[in-house]
């Protein structure tokens, strides 16, 4: 049995580092739990950045993947599945949108959304070529590729890597008036987390989003929702742009949209928008998959049935209240919607870092971003009384460190 020494070291002798991860490794998973390779567990309240909301291998998705996968795995696009045009219905159906794009990656569909709408931009708003732009937030978090971290304002996510993408200006998030602002006749989208995620589960002033898309609309603009890490439930609604009555241009979707299992995508809008793309014009060889589209539409289906939406509203309400009674002297203040809760600590606290150490070490597993935010994000399955067990140790960790 190997042991977590010696994982660690043979990780950081021949893996790249471009991640710290806890000191904890990992060897099986269920439903909010995980084990470590001694044995230890621990609750997951990362829940892989929302993408295990169904909880980690969960049964119904284990028997798909394997099903799937003595089946038929991949055919490349070159050919069609019998998987695809039902995930393509069934995600229609569900979101309200008249088509879809699969691919892989949450940072592969937002490019693909960057795509789509510099594309309409050129053949249906009528910009002038090359000088389609896009706006995005303070504070955004959309994936790691070159043109999207082109766009990021965390510096080293950009440190390094240019040239860099050019086409896209930034708002203070929240903002409706920027935004306004910042339209000019080149604008194309305005890519917007409804929830700020890596931020540190920044919730924006109420109204702002409702505002945001009146001024799209006024103005001919797309309002692309990157939904990837605030949709499928985690808010306590399908998509965080719901708390808002909006209904989006574009919606980008990724991880719980396969429970964990495997890598899938989408980018689900109109025909007018996603019309845009001819045969040839964009793709990817794993993108729509039959094993991606076997297991999408068996997570969505988990998320449905097991009304992991409802709960997710729920239990949310009881966590941040009974976070909310917990007196510790760390912690500034608690925001969130849903099962998705920011413990924002005072300056004085020195860091989330070390809460998450001592979370880990009392046998939850939390993350911090941005250096004073713990991020709480337990799978949508969590029982009643898991969170209960869970506030005992959140209490004394926030309480007696
Ligand atoms: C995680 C995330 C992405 C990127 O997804 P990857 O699968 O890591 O490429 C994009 N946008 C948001 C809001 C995310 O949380």
């Amino acid at each position: 049995m190997i042991t977590t020494k010696k994982c660690i070291e043979l990780e950081d002798r021949y893996g790249a580092r471009n991640y710290k991860p806890l000191d904890v490794v990992l060897t099986r998973g269920s439903g909010i739990w995980v084990e470590d390779v001694e044995g230890k567990k621990y609750m997951d309240f990362l829940a892989a950045y929302s993408a295990v909301n169904q909880g980690h291998c969960h049964p119904r998705l284990v028997k798909t993947v394997q099903e799937q996968a003595a089946r038929l795995t991949l055919t490349s696009r070159a050919f069609r599945n019998d998987q695809l045009p039902l995930l393509a219905k069934e995600l229609c159906e569900l979101t309200g949108y008249e088509m879809m794009l699969p691919m892989n990656s949450g940072a592969e569909a937002v490019e693909t959304a960057i795509k789509a709408a510099r594309k309409w931009g050129y053949s249906v708003k009528g910009v002038a070529r090359d000088r389609a732009e896009i706006i995005a937030c303070e504070g955004n978090f959309h994936g790691r590729t070159v043109t999207i971290v082109s766009f990021s304002t965390e510096e080293q996510y950009k440190e390094g890597y240019g040239p860099l993408t050019h086409g896209f200006r930034i708002i203070p998030y929240g903002d409706a008036a920027a935004l306004k602002a910042a339209i000019n006749k080149n604008t194309v989208g305005f890519l917007v987390e409804p929830i700020q995620g890596e931020s540190g589960v920044v919730v924006p002033r109420e109204g702002f989003l409702r505002e945001a898309a009146d001024v799209c609309r006024q103005n001919n603009v797309l309002l692309i929702a990157d939904e990837i890490q605030s949709g499928l439930g985690r808010t306590g609604t399908l998509f965080a742009y719901e708390h808002e009555n909006v209904k989006p241009d574009i919606v980008v979707i990724g991880k719980a949209l396969s429970g964990g299992m495997y890598p899938v995508s989408a980018v689900v809008s109109s025909r007018e928008v996603l019309g845009v793309f001819k045969p040839g014009d964009h793709g990817s060889t794993y993108g729509g998959n039959p094993l991606a589209c076997a297991v999408a539409r068996e997570a969505l289906k988990i998320i449905l049935e097991e009304n992991l939406v409802e709960r997710s509203a729920e239990l949310g309400k009881y966590l941040i209240s009974r976070l909310r009674q917990i007196d510790s002297p760390y912690v500034d203040f608690y925001r969130g919607k849903g099962l998705w809760i920011g413990i924002v600590l005072k300056p004085e606290a020195g860091g989330a870092r070390k809460f998450c150490e001592a979370l880990q070490e009392e046998g939850i597993l939390a993350k911090e971003t941005h250096e004073n935010v713990i991020r709480i994000a337990p799978p949508l399955i969590i029982s009643k009384a898991e969170i209960d067990q869970a506030l005992v140790i959140i209490k004394k960790v926030l309480t007696q460190i």
